[in-house]
């Protein structure tokens, strides 16, 4: 799902890159891998691992060397054979911490196919890649995370997507543990002490370095029935579930889901699920998200395990991951990106069809405006100038690591959305079938899977070009829309250019190919009719006639924003009530980004809220609740605070009086959803007394203050739990703290070990602050645990100046435990509330200089300060004194 790198290759796209005569970046090509013989002896408490490779390498010239990848490994003796079997001298040459590893033969070898054989041991990692371990008590587990070049921490081998060969894995480890990889067991023999044993793996299909996994421990063990055979399908599959010691019945929910998830795949594709098993696995610390590994799923343990006292959207979270995974089964596994500058694919594809199996088997989730929710957010991002394209170059190891971010996710999902919805859902179902199946098992890139949608879609070069305009520049197109209406006739001029926050100027002069599909209302009802935007400026003939209001992003599936006339978007908000969700949702976008670029006031902007307020979608109803909370910080001073807090408080609170405090038996997920909204809201930003002496009330229980004896979390409502927990300590002082403290060593539940970790860091205390941060850093609290404590202390205006100072001391220790794949992101972790120019010159003074040191980091804050000096232009821009007049005409008196 995510990825990380601690390698210090640099990985270059066009050509071969070297450095000193190294190839740094892709490797040559006149050596590839044919098949690799594993075997490794792991056990996980140990601190080394074991491991002989053997791998089957065709030389397509002659050649006295060889270039593949090791990475902080002892290679203890290489041997190469030649064709005929004879034993050719060779020696194993490491080139610094580049992760690239030459085999030099005493003379030069003729093109033939030869074998390399590797007997090395190998350190497990520290920072959850390559093969890692994590402690829990006295037990210890291996992992593995492969993706995208970690590989090489583990075997020697050509760490590169395009070789895809298939894999034999032997293992052998402590006789009492369980161990899985990839395939199914062969053949499991003991030791002749019956101290180890010794397991076969079953042949892979062709896979790449990144996808090959192995796990060891003392895991439990789910079995669940294998899922039967259908028309796709020939075999039953068997399917398990695995978890740390002790979470064997936490895994029943996400293995009864997991059949109808591969049958809906297999009918969508109609491809078969590629692997001969399917496990999955939650390991006690990872991260990312989640791995597809084929046939073998690891996640976060977090985000695999369920039970009768988990958040209803904990259950929503387990059940998209898990159909994320999934789908990577097909795309990135069945098919896999041939480089990493295709590898949105990958992630857009399991993003997209996550939405899709989610909708159709769990409507009740309404996957659509979740998506669309992720998709706004990946617009902002998107607004920013340093953005990414989709298709970035990958020009250095940190473009490999941020390439895994929302643009890649969340817009590469928005835009094959956007394609399906334009040419049908059938149409675009033929293509990507006949996509996969030319490039089953093998690489697809992107030209390979435009081709494929270009050919099914009829629409010839619009389409291809469409599609391109998307993924090759970065951006949102903003389409203005003017309706003429003249003599019962009516005419659609579309425009397109780029979308810009306030102040933010661009010289250059983007075109995309933007299928605007546009919804007419008429009287009670409406129609939808689609257009090509290709030419800067377009006028269209409306069928129909004048309609009485238009929606220029029918069906909400549009990866764009527009700009409509003040009386056209006032129509529109009149027939509010006529739109979709998904379409409500967008219609309260176009208020959010007009604020944004300083065309909408913030009178506007609260002025739209009520009617919003009331909608039964709790992403509709809290949509525009982010940007009240800007201007109330920004904006707002202590006059017209409370004024503007009374009134947002008389538009929420009522609602959540009606919801209740707790979850009601059978009802519906958009109740239990709002209310979590709601109440955060209330307590968090507005700090309403009422909101917070209720959720205290909880907070307090859940930690056994108030003589309530043991900590039990299932006391605060499973919904509400974090936030009870973060009021509770926030205002229960050293005793509360020390309670949530002690309840979080104790637990090794690691949901419950995030809601207590957020809670720690949610003090405003300075002296528990002060603790809270220290804290992070202690070996008490794992490596992919550190975000909670860390983000929710950054979430408090009252602690950002001491946490700014805290990471200018601590900067080393800190930016050693974060795991490499968040290195990029530290900037903006540090960032909340920031925004002045003096605050981002002075966040620039002190880690510009230390960027060099973070994977990804010169774009993490080049992307940070940008954002930065974003709020800083609208915050000067916005009119405080017809704020407060707002405020004061609203005022109740
Ligand atoms: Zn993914």
């Amino acid at each position: 799902m995510r990825a990380l790198i601690l390698s210090g290759l640099l990985a270059c796209g066009a050509a071969v890159a070297k450095e000193g005569g190294v190839p740094t970046g892709k490797l040559p090509t006149d050596a590839a891998p044919l098949h690799y013989a594993l075997h490794l002896t792991v056990d996980p408490r140990r601190d080394r691992f074991d491991g002989e490779a053997r791998i089957r390498v065709r030389l397509a010239k002659a050649s006295d060397h060889v270039w593949l990848h090791a990475q902080q490994m002892n290679i203890r003796a290489v041997h190469a054979t030649d064709a005929a079997g004879k034993n050719a001298d060779a020696k194993a040459i490491t080139h610094g911490d580049t992760g690239v590893l030459e085999v030099r033969f005493a003379h030069s070898l003729a093109a033939q196919e030869i074998e390399l054989a590797f007997d090395y041991d190998a350190p497990f990692n520290g920072q959850l890649e390559g093969v890692y371990k994590v402690k829990v008590g006295d037990d210890a587990y291996a992992v593995t995370q492969m993706e995208p070049v970690s590989a090489r921490l583990a075997f020697p081998g050509f760490d590169e997507p395009r070789f895809k060969v298939p894999f034999d894995l032997v293992l052998t480890v402590p006789a009492q543990d369980v161990a899985v990889a990839n395939t199914r067991v062969l053949r499991e023999e003991k030791s002749a002490d019956a101290a180890w044993k010794t397991l076969t793996f079953a042949t892979t299909p062709p896979l790449p370095t990144y996808l090959v996994a192995f796990a060891v421990g003392p895991w439990d063990v789910a079995d669940a029935p294998p899922i039967p055979p259908n028309a796709v399908r020939k075999g039953a599959l068997p399917l398990r579930a695995l978890g740390p010691r002790g979470s064997k019945d936490k895994l029943a929910w996400a293995l009864e889901v997991a059949p109808a998830i591969v049958r809906f795949y297999e009918d969508y594709t109609a491809q078969p699920y590629p692997f001969d098993k399917l496990d999955l696995l939650g390991a006690p610390d990872f991260s990312a998200g989640a791995m597809e590994n084929a046939g073998l799923i690891v996640y976060r343990d977090a985000y695999l395990l369920t039970d009768a006292h988990s958040a209803a959207d904990h259950y929503r979270s387990v059940f998209n991951i898990e159909a994320h995974e999934i789908a990577h089964q097909w795309y990135g596994d069945l098919v896999t990106v041939p480089w990493w500058d295709d590898i949105w694919l990958n992630e857009a594809y399991a993003t997209w069809g996550q939405a899709k199996a989610t909708s159709s088997l769990r409507p009740e989730y309404h996957a659509d405006l979740e998506s669309l929710e992720a998709r706004l957010y990946a617009m902002a991002n998107d607004s920013l100038l340093s953005t990414r394209k989709i298709r970035q170059p990958i020009l250095g190891r940190g473009d490999i690591e941020t390439a895994f971010d929302s643009i890649t996710y969340q817009k590469g999902a928005a835009v094959l959305a956007m394609f399906e919805r334009w040419v049908g859902e059938d149409t675009f179902r033929k293509g990507m079938r006949e996509y996969l199946a030319s490039h089953a098992f093998g690489s697809g890139s992107s030209d390979d899977l435009i081709a494929s949608l270009t050919r099914a879609s009829g629409r010839g070069d619009a389409f291809a070009k469409g599609m391109r305009s998307f993924l090759d520049q970065p951006g949102v197109p903003l389409v203005r829309s003017e309706l003429a209406c003249d003599a019962g006739k009516a005419r659609l001029t579309l425009a397109q250019s780029r979308y810009l926050p306030y102040g933010v100027l661009s010289k250059d002069a983007p075109r995309w190919g933007v299928p605007v599909c546009t919804r007419f209302g008429r009287g009670e009802g409406s129609d939808t009719q689609c257009f090509l935007l290709e030419a800067p400026e377009q006028q269209f003939e409306i069928a129909g006639g004048c309609p009485d209001w238009y929606l220029p992003n029918a069906d909400a599936r549009g990866y764009y924003r527009f700009d409509l006339a003040t009386a056209d978007l006032a129509n529109l908000g009149a027939a509010a009530g006529k739109l979709s969700a998904p379409e409500q949702l967008v219609y309260a976008d176009a208020v959010e980004s007009g604020f944004r670029r300083g065309s909408v006031s913030a009178g506007a902007l609260l002025d739209a809220m009520p009617a919003l307020a009331g909608a039964d979608a709790p992403q509709v109803a809290t949509a525009l609740l982010p940007r009240y909370e800007w201007i109330r910080e920004h904006v707002a001073d202590a006059a017209t605070r409370p004024a503007l807090d009374a009134w947002v408080t008389r538009l929420y609170a009522p609602r959540l009086g009606r919801l209740g405090w707790h979850r009601k038996d059978g009802e519906p997920g958009t109740d239990t959803a709002l209310r979590t909204r709601i109440a955060e809201f209330l307590a968090m930003v507005v700090r309403d007394p009422a909101t917070r002496a209720e959720l205290g009330k909880q907070g307090r229980a859940a930690l056994g203050l108030d003589g309530g004896g043991k900590p039990d979390l299932t006391r605060a409502d499973a919904d509400l739990r974090v936030t009870a927990l973060k009021v509770a300590v926030q205002d229960g002082g050293l005793p509360a703290f020390d309670a949530a403290q002690a309840a979080f060593e104790a637990s090794r539940d690691t949901t419950e070990r995030y809601a207590l970790l957020a809670a720690l860091g949610a003090t405003r205390d300075p002296a528990l602050g002060a603790r809270a941060r220290d804290y992070g850093l202690t070996a008490a609290v794992q490596i992919g645990e550190m975000g909670r404590l860390y983000d929710a202390q950054a979430d408090e205006p009252e602690n950002r100046a001491a946490l700014w100072a805290w990471l200018t001391r601590n900067f080393e220790p800190y930016r050693k435990r974060l795991p490499p794949f968040a290195q990029a992101w530290l900037p903006k972790t540090f960032s909340p509330g920031r925004c002045s120019t003096a605050d981002a010159d002075g966040m620039s003074a002190f880690l510009a200089p230390r960027t060099k040191d973070l994977i990804g980091g010169e774009r993490g804050l080049g992307q940070t300060l940008e954002g930065i000096r974003q709020c800083s232009a609208l915050r000067e821009h916005v009119d405080r004194k017809a704020l407060a007049d707002w405020s004061a005409a609203h005022a109740k008196h």
